[in-house]
């Protein structure tokens, strides 16, 4: 069984995951409605992926025997000044859901919760991948500029993303 203070960590967990996934679908709505499509695409998946996160969440608070209690979102933006500050964006997100699950594990840790370590191990290897997969991006987005061709270059190589 789950303690309570960790119940009540990985509830707001869930609520940090659907917020991910909010936000990457602001953003998708923001590609889609200045015509980076491939980059909708992209943020539509990572979407996806962020939804799956608070499911995981879910399903292993209900596993352990706890409850859980859904939270309120908060709004996302609904524009960002170009295509590289919603990376930008993306990427100080997925720093800031490092240090989140960071601070799960030194909770489950602290409470010797082997099954929650263990069940978190698995979010920090794939926050590891996730900012992997954005820096790079936010890097090329910096080398772009003003460069239309080299950005819609891009925008249909992100849109190749399944
Ligand atoms: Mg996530």
């Amino acid at each position: 069984m789950i303690s309570k203070s960790l119940e009540q960590a990985f509830n707001e967990q869930v609520r940090e995951e659907m917020s991910s996934f909010y936000i990457y679908l602001a953003m998708a709505a923001y590609f889609e409605a200045n015509h980076f499509g491939g980059m909708a695409k992209w943020m539509q998946a990572q979407a996806k992926e962020e939804m799956a996160h608070a499911m995981k969440f879910y399903g292993q608070i209900m596993e352990r025997g706890g409850t859980v209690v859904l939270q309120a979102l908060p709004q996302p933006p609904k524009e960002w000044a170009s295509p590289a500050a919603a990376f930008a964006a993306a990427l100080d997100h997925e720093r800031h859901i490092s240090k989140c699950i960071h601070t799960l594990m030194e909770k489950a840790t602290a409470e010797k919760d082997f099954a929650a370590i263990g069940f978190l191990q698995w979010f920090v290897n794939e926050q590891v991948e996730e900012e992997a997969h954005v820096e790079p991006i936010v890097h090329r987005l910096g080398l772009i500029k003003d460069n239309l061709g080299a950005l819609f270059m891009l925008d249909r190589e992100l849109g190749m993303r399944q």
